[in-house]
């Protein structure tokens, strides 16, 4: 059989550890016997990041921003205790900070749903996604300690010098502060991140902050949101059959007794939150998918879970791992989709297609790693190995292709 062919590379970052290792596996196993695989390559690994003082990952960005597609390994957010383990001259930063700093995007998260792994949450039948703003908020916070007696005041200066102040407290005893910010041009990108990936994915979009109590701040929100969805979006929307749902957070309420099948847009801590519960609720963090979407149409395609640590070390110590590629593999097929759909490439599109359909029939055909083993309700339920259950999907994914 003749190679799919490719147009434009994707850029392709790699990773550390378990994912690594997973890395290389699904490449040989999957996608190389079959496609003629054209990959600009960024080693994002520790070792090379280490080696370029980081500038690989800021290199691998830039890539990602020219070419338009990326897929991105798990990678190491050094802490203290990786400084002697890979001898580190500083402690470098989570290189999806650093990649999402420079896309500016929406992070969109969506679980992978296989019969046999109910979700905690037996009435959700469909995926919810969550589509996390990746600027500001707590995360780019200011805070301080207040000793007894202080005066805490909240101070903006405008470009001409003149001071607007609000009290924040006077401080009777010993307390705490924080100011946060965030910027209109970042929430209006994030808007329309959430209401293309909906067009997209033909699903409603809710969004839910606190605008009754944050009156200034997290009306902000909801007004950006609401302007951009009634001059830009609510003709579209109305034409694709979907909606937009404007409600308090309180909404958790309505996710809990919902059947999922939309996309939940979340300020920056309420997506980081909320995003690991939905994985663990629907089974797995090992079933989460992760898309990084940029203002720009810019598509950067990962796992949600990290580099898998405690199953690299059995892996060094020539134990066998049964470590779950799941959400490792659909970041691929995700990336190769949207190569596929931009460089009209329907070959390509089918093949990602397929690659899914065949992992999902494998899990549902009671192959599967361990995790999923302890989850699954399947009768006929096998535990294989990390290689063995890619092999299994191959089996699969030939009888798709023909
Ligand atoms: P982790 O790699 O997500 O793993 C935590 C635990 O979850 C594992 O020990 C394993 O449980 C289970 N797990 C996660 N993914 C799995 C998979 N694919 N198959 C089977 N089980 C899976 O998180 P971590 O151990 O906290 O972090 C390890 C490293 O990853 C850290 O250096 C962190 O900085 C990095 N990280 C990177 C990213 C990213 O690049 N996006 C995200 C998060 C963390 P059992 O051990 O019980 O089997
Ligand atoms: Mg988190």
């Amino acid at each position: 059989m003749a190679k799919i062919q490719m147009k434009t590379p994707l850029v392709e970052m790699d990773g550390d550890e378990m994912t690594r290792i997973i890395w290389q596996d699904i490449k040989d196993i999957l996608l190389t016997p079959y496609i003629d695989l054209k990959t600009e390559y960024y080693d994002l690994g520790l070792v090379h990041r280490n080696e370029t003082d980081d500038q690989v990952t800021v290199d691998s960005a830039n890539a990602t921003k020219k070419y338009g597609v990326a897929v991105k390994c798990a990678t190491i957010t050094p802490n203290a205790a990786r400084m002697p383990e890979y001898n580190l001259k500083e402690m470098w930063k989570s290189p999806n900070g650093t990649i999402r700093a420079i896309l500016d995007g929406t992070v969109f998260r969506t679980p992978i749903l296989v019969k046999g792994i109910t979700p905690y949450i037996p009435t959700w039948t469909k995926p919810i996604t969550i589509a996390r703003h990746a600027y500001g908020d707590v995360y780019k916070n200011v805070e301080m300690k207040c000793p007894a007696g202080s005066k805490a005041e909240l101070v903006c200066t405008d470009k001409d010098g003149k001071e607007t102040r609000e009290t924040i407290y006077n401080f009777e005893c010993d307390g705490i502060i924080q100011g946060q910010h965030n910027k209109s041009t970042s929430i209006a990108s994030f808007a329309r991140a959430c209401f293309n990936f909906a067009l997209d994915k033909k699903q409603d979009v809710w969004f839910a902050t606190k605008d009754t109590i944050s009156k200034k701040y997290d009306h902000t929100f909801k007004d950006i949101f609401q302007e951009i969805y009634d001059n830009e979006y609510k003709a579209k929307f109305e034409a694709a059959g979907i909606e937009y749902f404007y409600t308090l957070i309180d909404a958790v309420a309505r996710v809990i007794r919902s059947n999922g099948g939309y996309i939940w847009a979340c300020k920056n801590y309420d997506g980081d939150v909320m995003s690991d519960m939905v994985a663990t609720a629907y089974g797995s963090l090992a079933m989460m998918t992760s898309v990084l979407v940029s203002p720009d149409g810019i598509y950067e395609y990962e796992a949600a879970h990290g580099t898998v640590q405690r199953h690299y070390y059995k892996h060094l110590k020539g134990e066998e791992t049964s470590t779950n590629s799941v959400a490792t593999l659909f970041a691929w097929t995700g990336a190769l989709r949207k190569r596929g759909e931009l460089d009209n490439l329907p070959e390509l599109m089918n093949f990602a297609d397929c690659l899914e359909k065949a992992t999902i029939e494998t899990i549902e055909d009671g192959v599967m790693t361990g995790d999923l083993y302890l989850l699954s309700t399947l009768e006929n339920k096998k535990k294989v190995n990390t290689v063995d259950f890619l092999k299994a999907v191959d089996e699969r994914l030939k009888k798709l292709l023909g």
